[in-house]
């Protein structure tokens, strides 16, 4: 059994996320796919990353009633930084049949070798580098190298979702219809007071 693991912060889920989730899916003959969200990094002082609770119920959301596609809590439940070495042994514990595949986007790649201990991830996983910008049919996506996919290039981020959000600009399409419910709803992602405290109403 072959299981995908695809960690992210999630701050919220996009389209972009589920695209590619599908395609490396599809293109690594996945029987399984772990969206694997991060924790709340201590040193993550550039920017407030919303509640776990917040991004998990979304994750959830993002995911529903697609059995291809999970939530795996781990990082959540550890809480921190977590090193990807030790989610790998982590989840080698909590699925002992599977070949974990590790996805990584091909800008991670290019400093994966300043990773705590690439060798040993090496060991427990194979590495799936995501390149964005493959061709458009499933059937002409050739790997552009060993290990590598080609992934539906896709221009969105979290970032310029929250933007949008708080600028009041509609994220309609840029997530799906429950994720944007849910963001409505709990009033995520809108602008801060000047002093710095949320705004309220
Ligand atoms: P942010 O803008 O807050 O940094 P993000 O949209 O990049 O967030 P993350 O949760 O950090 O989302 O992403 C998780 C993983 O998904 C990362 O490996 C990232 O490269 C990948 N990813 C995010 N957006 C896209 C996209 N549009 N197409 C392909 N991969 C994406």
């Amino acid at each position: 059994m072959r299981v995908g693991v695809f960690g992210g912060t999630f701050d919220p889920p996009h389209i972009g996320h589920l695209i590619v989730a599908q395609d490396a899916y599809e293109l690594l003959g996945l029987d399984r796919l772990l969206f694997v969200p991060a924790a709340q990094p201590p040193h993550k002082l550039d920017r407030v990353v919303s509640d776990v609770p917040h991004r998990l119920a979304m994750v959830r959301l993002a995911l529903a009633g697609d059995s291809r596609f999970a939530v795996e809590t781990l990082e959540l439940e550890r809480g921190g930084t977590s090193y990807t070495v030790d989610t790998l042994r982590e989840l080698g514990r909590r699925y002992p049949e599977a070949r974990l595949v590790l996805l990584i986007g091909a800008d991670q790649y290019a400093e994966f070798d300043t990773w705590r201990d690439p060798a040993e991830i090496r060991r427990l996983a194979e590495l799936a580098v995501l390149h964005r910008g493959g061709a458009d049919a499933p059937g002409s996506r050739a790997r552009p190298e060993p290990g590598g996919v080609a992934v539906t290039r896709i221009d969105v981020s979290a970032t310029a979702i929250r933007a949008r959000a708080a600028a009041g600009a509609s994220i309609r399409y840029f997530v799906i219809p429950a994720v944007a419910d849910y963001i409505a709803e709990h009033g995520l992602y809108r602008a801060a007071a000047p002093n710095g405290a949320p705004r309220r109403g």
